[in-house]
């Protein structure tokens, strides 16, 4: 279809009018396309040439709106590193409308009734990170919110120095977040929580309607996706980096890219995040992370059913994790299923890989290509003794396995490609000079971290020495 032919709905807008603010968007000056995602495009519907054209500019500079468009920004609270912000909410978003289940919303949009003291912009450093990532996650099948568009623009914004603004469109099937029931709960308004609950079972949770206990099973089913994604993160090496309760997805998504990292030697206690001193967002802290979140929500729907119920379910939060955890890793692996010993064999290999300083990714990679000669492993390691010892358990329990099965499976469960910092950067100082053929690059890269891209290859190697688990910024 033709942005021209969209109609689009706002189902947000029914709920009661303390969950958004109507809100007016700021365009940015002198905007222009840097990339649009036609995989998107196709799930919205939209033809793909129309990606190209000035209205589609126009679209994500908010000065098009499409027919039904009602814009607003949502509201919501959050514990931020453990505190509780009563208040919240898109303090740089605007939703500019929903097409079949996608929701679609404009990040760095300017100002809103939530900006607090920020104003209301993102700037291109940042809006490429989301970008490519939520392009990556989805290429990985993490469960992500994706991006329709990027611009890019000559609005300067200040920051530790004056940068440009850009804005992503962002769309997902729900952008509501464990903070938005926080809001409501703490603000005593249970009419709200409760319509909001029922929304968001409409929305994500369509299986459970109309059932009895339905906001117990809204919870259960909460707790689960969200051990699920955990596994999911922990298993390819993501560090989220902010993951207050308001950056939780209701819905299972990654969600609210910051400073995100990709591993890069392996190492239990990274830290993305330059901010977090304690290092309470770190790598293996986000599994009882998501769960001490996962209290808080439940706290918030207290309201709605009885935590008795509720503490069932996060009791089995651990149980839930684990299990997936395995089965992803030991997908990772090679295996078909776990067995007794698995979960030993695979924290050995996390110890032996943090021991010896090898780069995460590469090693699964070369691992899903061993056939029993040990060089290419081996190099990629400070010295050989440990992970000798490692490879010798791991043939043992490969050996009766079909090995072209076993080469098949871990050649599309390691990618060979995901997006570390250092690559990033690099993309981001070429396109702060104007420069986007790195973006587009990473890009094709993002969208089939499985294949090989021989003239990528130099992607694929252990991240260089220099720039290896360095910490990012909050600032974005
Ligand atoms: P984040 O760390 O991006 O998840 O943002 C946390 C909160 O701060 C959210 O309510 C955001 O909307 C808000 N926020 C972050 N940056 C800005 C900004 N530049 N202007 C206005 N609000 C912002
Ligand atoms: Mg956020």
């Amino acid at each position: 279809m033709k942005l021209n032919e969209l109609i689009v709905t706002n189902p947000y807008l029914n709920l009661p009018s303390a969950c958004y603010d109507k809100s007016v968007a700021t365009p940015l000056t002198n905007p222009h396309l840097i990339h649009a995602n036609t995989n998107v495009a196709k799930v919205l519907n939209i033809d793909t040439e129309e990606i190209e054209t000035d209205t589609f500019v126009n679209l994500l500079n908010s000065e098009y709106s499409l027919e039904g468009s009602d814009i607003f920004s949502m509201c919501y609270a959050g514990h931020q590193f453990g505190h509780f912000v009563p208040r919240l909410g898109d303090g740089r978003v605007i939703n500019i409308g929903t097409i079949g289940t996608y929701h679609l919303q404009l990040k760095g949009a300017g100002e809103t009734l939530y900006s607090r003291h920020g104003d209301g912009r993102a700037v291109l450093r940042s809006s490429i990170r989301e970008y490519l990532l939520s392009e990556a996650m989805q290429a990985l099948s993490i469960p992500t919110t994706l991006c329709l568009g990027l611009i890019g623009s000559e609005h300067d914004v200040r920051r530790e120095s004056i940068e440009k603004a850009a804005i992503v469109c962002r769309v997902s099937t729900s952008w509501v977040r464990f903070g938005t029931f926080e809001y409501f709960a703490s603000q005593g308004m249970k009419d709200e929580l409760k319509a909001l609950a029922d929304y968001v079972i409409e929305e994500s949770f369509a299986h459970i309607s109309g059932k009895e206990d339905k906001y117990t099973r809204l919870f259960n089913d909460v707790v689960v996706i969200t051990a699920r994604l955990m596994a999911q993160w922990m298993s390819v090496g993501f560090n989220h980096g902010v993951m207050n309760t308001d950056n939780m997805s209701i819905a299972g998504l990654t969600i609210d890219y910051g400073p995100y990292a990709f591993l890069d030697d392996f190492k239990h206690d990274y830290v993305c995040n330059h901010t977090d001193e304690q290092g309470r967002y770190s790598f293996e802290n986000q599994p009882s992370v998501a769960k001490w979140n996962l209290e808080r929500l439940m706290m918030a729907l207290t309201p709605l059913t009885t935590i008795d119920k509720m503490q069932k379910a996060l009791m089995m939060y651990d149980k839930i994790y684990t299990r997936y955890f395995h089965y992803y890793m030991c997908k990772k692996l090679g295996f078909e299923g776990t067995m007794e010993g698995d979960p030993e064999l695979i924290d050995d290999m996390f110890d032996m890989l943090e021991l010896l300083h090898v780069d995460y990714t590469l090693f699964m990679r070369t691992l899903s290509h061993y056939e029993g000669e040990r060089e290419a492993l081996l190099s990629t390691g400070l010295y050989h003794e440990p992970m000798n010892l490692w490879l010798d358990r791991y043939d043992t329990r490969t050996e009766n396995l079909d090995k072209i099965e076993r080469k098949k499976q871990m050649l599309t469960s390691n990618p060979k490609y995901v997006l570390k910092n250092y690559m990033l950067e690099e993309a981001i100082d070429a396109a702060e000079s104007g420069d986007y053929s790195m973006v587009d690059d990473l890009f094709t890269i993002a969208k089939k971290p499985f294949d090989e891209h021989v003239t990528f290859e130099r992607w694929s190697k252990a991240t260089p020495q220099e720039f290896k688990n360095q910490r990012l910024s909050c600032s974005s």
